[in-house]
C-alpha cells in the first residue's frame, strides 16, 4: 500500500446528475478509501471543466437524472470532454454509471417528448422512452452479476454469487447491441422489463439502472472500483484491507427477505 499517494475520483454534473441519492456512491468510494487511509479527492467534472480535468481522473462516477437535466448534460458533453471520456472508458478507467448516465453514454436516448439526444457512443446500446403516457420502471430490483472474469473475481472475493440488490426508477428502455450486460435480472424490470438483462459492462466500467444508492448496499462492487482504479494507476497489484460490513450484510439480508427472494 505504500505506493498509494491518492484516488481521484471523478463525478460526472454532480448537481445535475443524482437523483435517488446516487450522491452515496462517491460518499460510500470516499469513505472505504479513507477508512482504508488512501488519499481521495473529489473532483466534479461538469460545464466549467474542460479535456484536462476529465483526463486526471482515476475513477469515474455517475449518476441518474431525468430527461430534462440529462438534455443540458448530453448537449454539454461534447468535445474535448467527450473524447477524454470515451478515451478513460476505452482505456480501462473503472467507473460506476447509473440510470441517466448509462443512457448518455449508449448511441442516443429517446426522450419521453422532444427530439432523440445523440449519446457518446462508448457503450453499444440505446435507450427509449415510450411516452409520458407510459409506465414507469419503478421497484426494487435484485440481479446476479455475470460478465467473466468480472463475476468470477467478485464471487472469489464474496465466497457466493454476486447478487445486486438496488432500486430503479425509469422510464427509458435499455436495448443492448454487442455490449455484455452487467446482469441477469432475478426481481425487477431491468433494462427494459422484457430481455431480463440488467445494465452493460464495457472493458471496467459499470452501467446499471440501480440506484439505492447502489455502492452502500453492494459494498463488494465498490472495493472492485477501488481496487481496481488503484491498480491501473499504479500498475500494481492491490489488496484492500477488509472493512466490517456486517450492518451492510443485515440490510441486504433483510431486503431479500421482503422481496421474497431466495438463494440458493
Ligand atoms: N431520464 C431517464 C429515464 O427516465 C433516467 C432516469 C433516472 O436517471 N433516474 O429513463
Amino acid at each position: 500500500m505504500s505506493k498509494i499517494q491518492e484516488l481521484r475520483i471523478g463525478w460526472l454534473y454532480p448537481t445535475l446528475m443524482s437523483t435517488y441519492g446516487d450522491r452515496g456512491n462517491v460518499i460510500c468510494l470516499q469513505r472505504r478509501c479513507q477508512w482504508r487511509n488512501i488519499p481521495v479527492t473529489i473532483i466534479p467534472l461538469n460545464q466549467q471543466s474542460d479535456g484536462a480535468t476529465f483526463e486526471q481522473v482515476d475513477l469515474i462516477v455517475g449518476g441518474g437524472s431525468q430527461d430534462r437535466q440529462q438534455e443540458i448534460v448530453m448537449r454539454d458533453l461534447q468535445g474535448a470532454k467527450a473524447e477524454a471520456l470515451k478515451a478513460k472508458i476505452e482505456g480501462g478507467t473503472p467507473g460506476v454509471f447509473t440510470c441517466g448516465s448509462p443512457q448518455l453514454l449508449g448511441h442516443y436516448y429517446e426522450p419521453a417528448l422532444g427530439q432523440r439526444i445523440e449519446g457518446l457512443g462508448v457503450l453499444d446500446l440505446i435507450s427509449k422512452h415510450p411516452g409520458p403516457d407510459a409506465s414507469r420502471c419503478i421497484g426494487n430490483v435484485v440481479f446476479e452479476i455475470t460478465p467473466s472474469p468480472l463475476a468470477k473475481t467478485l464471487k472469489k472475493q464474496l465466497g457466493k454469487p454476486p447478487i445486486v440488490i438496488g432500486f430503479e426508477n425509469h422510464g427509458g428502455r435499455t436495448y443492448l447491441g454487442q455490449v455484455e450486460p452487467l446482469g441477469k435480472v432475478i426481481k425487477g424490470y431491468g433494462n427494459n422489463g422484457e430481455d431480463g438483462y440488467e445494465g452493460a459492462f464495457y472493458r471496467q466500467a459499470i452501467a446499471t439502472y440501480s440506484h439505492g444508492p447502489l455502492l452502500p448496499k453492494n459494498p463488494f462492487i465498490a472495493d472492485w472500483l477501488i481496487q481496481t482504479a488503484l491498480q491501473e494507476k499504479y500498475q500494481t497489484e492491490i489488496t484492500l484491507s477488509p472493512l466490517d460490513d456486517s450492518l451492510s450484510e443485515k440490510a441486504r439480508e433483510a431486503m431479500l427477505k421482503r422481496l421474497d427472494v431466495h438463494l440458493v
